[in-house]
This record gives structure tokens, C-alpha cells and sequence, in this order.
């Protein structure tokens, strides 16, 4: 079993930066005029806590929720994402490949997973997943990122066959693949625990976990909206079982339906108390409600104030996960852009051919090019830095 880690950027409850650190938060340059605004924004206790390096208290978050000073909001948030990544804004050259929509569990927020008997429901073969890779052999992309339904016949060998399959086509390319719900249900498959599962999953290909499958851990959204879902606290447990593995996992919160301000706020604290345990999240990844074709289609899309807040508070809530993502599928690659301002240090990459959030009615292209993202992120002041899945820098621009 592997070492617990110390994640960087993790601050216990009541620590403090060191010395150097403090110092980067407050450049010397930071106008006055700013902590004027914060302080008539009403959240000036909370810029003391930020530039001291305090951590934030469930009712800090709730007053940054409630705040309708979004550039208050952002301004705080900006703080923590430069004092951890300065101007550095991450991409990735990756590919999706959603192997199958077919699923079991028909949550009512999501437009993606099928019965299987619907006229949209597919499935891939291995074969199918191989040529799709094939067809991009000739671009530079150094991830897989594969997520399916709870499908209720593929067999464990399927999976295995799958990340061998991957790897054969492409041999050095990072697998990013299954969420935790998957996971556990491939352990319930292969009838064996978790840990063996993982091992099993590595040696055949598997390099990290995406965040899907986290939703809401509120046992009410939950039942009301994703009954038969793993819930959250096992959600929990394969992640920290991933990362006493040594496999990385990124976390996500589906927003903007029926939750409510404290049910984000308690699953932000769980998740900031699970990466004091372990350390071995790298990223978390705030996910926009689409309802279109959905069962939960009478709400209307989150707006833009509420994307960047989300960003924001998750930048300053969660101080001890290395990076904040601004997944421009969801949100748009110009709020993406802005976001980069707002707490957010990631774009995610040229994704090629998103399926999931497209079936709930997202506008977004597809995919992007690796120019269109490297100009976004210069517009925006910040130094491009393609990566790799665990943030090795590849390329600076
Ligand atoms: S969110 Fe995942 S588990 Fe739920 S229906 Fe969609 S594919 Fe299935």
C-alpha cells in the first residue's frame, strides 16, 4: 500500500503559510483601493483569514455563496490561485471516448445514460475503442479520458480488455478512466475488493480516476435525484482507496438544480476532509447543470454569476487541492477564460468529440483546437502551460 501523501497546497485547520508565501498573497502593488472594497463588500474577516492562510469555515463559505459581490468573490479567490499556481493556467491534449451510454441507474439529471434498450443506446466494442484511437494517431494526444454507464452485462473482462486495448494502439498515452461509481461497480463484477479491483485496473492501463459520479453527496439529492447511485460516502471511500493505491483522482459537484448552498458547502467539506486524509486529489472540477433532456428538464441552465462562484468558493473553500477547473464544455470557453481570474487554473484540453454534456443540450463545440486554447488562456494574462494528466509540464507558450 502506498505511503499516505502530502498534498501540496494542504493547509490543516488553524495553520498558517510560511513566512514566503504570506508575502506572495499581498504584492506590494495590491492597490489599497481594493481592501477598501472588500471591506465594504462586508467580507473583509475573510481577506484576513485568505492572506493569513486560514482556512475557511463552513459559514465563510456561505457568506461567500450568498455575497452578491461576485468580483469581491473573485478578487479573494484570486489570492489563493496565484499564491498556488501564479500566472500559470494548465491544458491538456486529450481525447473522450465514452464507451457506452447504456446504464442502469437513469439518474434524472443526466441526458447520457440510457436503458438499454432505447433507441440511443450504444455500446462499443473493444475493436471500436481501438479504431477510435486509431483515427488520432496522428495528433499529439497524450490522454485517454473514458467514462461510461453502469452497464448491466458487460463483463469485468470487458473493461481489462479495454485499457489493454488502449494501450496496444497507443502504448505511452496516461488512461484516465472510470469514475468511482464505475469502479465500484467493476469490483462488484470481478467479486473481489476495491484495492484488488484498482491493482488489477492499473496493471492493465488504468493511470488515474476522473471526478464523475461525485454529484451531490447529500443522502436527499441523492434520493431524489440519483437513487440507485453509489452514494456519496462510498464515492469517498474508492477515491481514498484509489489514493492509498497510488492512483490520482479528481473530484467534481454537479450545481445548479435542487441543492441547496449548505449541501455544496457540506460537500465541499468533505471532500477538503478526505484530501487531509490522503492528499491524493489533484483536481477538483465544478460541473454546470444541463438540463435538456433530462428528467429534471424544467429548470432552467446556471448562470453565469453562479459558474464563477462556484469556481471561486471551491478555489478558497478548497484549500488543499492543488488545482480548480474551468471545464469549458460546460461553461464556455469565454467564462472558462474569465475564470481563469476567478479562481480557476485549468481549462481542461482539446477534449475531442465530448458526448455527455452535448445529449443535455450544451452549445459548445465538441472539441478545441490547441491554438484556440492557447489563446484564450494569453488573452486572459496567463501563461499557457500544456500539461500531462498529473500536471508535468509539457510545453509553456
Ligand atoms: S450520470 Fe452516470 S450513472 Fe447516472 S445515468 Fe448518467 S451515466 Fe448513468
Amino acid at each position: 500500500m502506498a505511503q499516505k501523501r502530502q498534498p501540496r497546497g494542504r493547509l490543516p485547520a488553524g495553520s498558517r503559510l510560511p513566512a514566503s508565501a504570506r508575502q506572495r498573497q499581498l504584492p506590494s502593488s495590491t492597490p489599497l483601493f481594493m481592501d477598501t472594497f472588500i471591506q465594504n463588500s462586508g467580507l473583509g474577516d475573510i481577506l484576513d483569514k485568505v492572506r493569513a492562510g486560514e482556512r475557511l469555515s463552513i459559514d465563510d463559505g456561505r457568506r461567500l455563496f450568498e455575497s452578491a459581490d461576485i468580483l469581491a468573490v473573485g478578487y479573494l479567490a484570486n489570492i489563493v490561485r496565484e499564491r498556488l499556481n501564479g500566472n500559470r493556467a494548465y491544458f491538456i491534449y486529450n481525447q473522450h471516448i465514452n464507451y457506452s451510454n447504456v446504464c442502469t441507474n437513469l439518474c434524472k439529471f443526466c441526458a447520457f445514460g440510457k436503458d438499454r434498450d432505447s433507441e440511443l443506446a450504444y455500446e462499443m466494442s473493444v475493436e471500436d475503442v481501438k479504431d477510435k484511437v486509431r483515427q488520432r494517431l496522428d495528433e499529439p494526444i497524450t490522454e485517454i479520458h473514458m467514462v461510461g454507464g453502469i452497464h448491466p452485462d458487460l463483463p469485468y473482462s470487458y473493461y481489462l480488455e479495454l485499457l489493454r486495448g488502449i494501450k496496444e494502439v497507443r502504448p505511452r498515452v496516461h488512461i484516465q478512466a472510470f469514475t468511482c461509481v464505475e469502479i465500484a461497480h467493476l469490483a462488484g463484477l470481478a467479486g473481489k475488493g476495491i484495492g484488488e479491483t484498482l491493482e488489477e485496473l492499473k496493471e492493465a492501463g488504468l493511470g488515474s480516476i476522473p471526478g464523475g459520479g461525485a454529484e451531490v453527496f447529500s443522502p436527499r439529492i441523492r434520493k431524489l435525484t440519483c437513487e440507485k447511485k453509489l452514494p456519496g460516502v462510498d464515492w469517498i471511500k474508492v477515491s481514498k482507496i484509489a489514493h492509498q493505491h497510488g492512483l490520482r483522482t479528481n473530484a467534481t459537484m454537479l450545481y445548479g438544480h435542487i441543492e441547496t448552498i449548505d449541501e455544496r458547502l457540506e460537500h465541499l467539506d468533505a471532500l477538503r476532509r478526505a484530501q487531509d486524509e490522503t492528499g491524493g486529489f489533484l483536481t477538483f472540477i465544478p460541473l454546470s447543470f444541463h438540463p435538456k433532456n433530462t428528467e429534471m428538464s424544467e429548470h432552467s441552465r446556471t448562470t453565469g454569476i453562479d459558474d464563477l462562484k462556484n469556481i471561486a468558493v471551491a478555489r478558497l473553500f478548497l484549500d488543499n487541492f492543488p488545482h480548480i477547473k474551468a471545464y469549458w464544455v460546460m461553461i464556455g470557453p469565454k467564462l472558462a477564460q474569465v475564470a481563469l481570474s476567478f479562481g480557476a487554473d485549468d481549462l481542461d484540453g482539446t477534449v475531442k468529440e465530448e458526448v455527455i454534456t452535448h445529449m443535455a443540450g450544451a452549445e459548445t463545440d465538441q472539441a478545441i483546437g490547441h491554438k484556440t486554447l492557447i489563446r484564450l488562456i494569453r488573452e486572459a494574462g496567463r501563461r499557457p502551460m500544456e500539461r500531462d494528466t498529473l500536471y508535468n509540464v509539457l510545453q509553456s507558450f
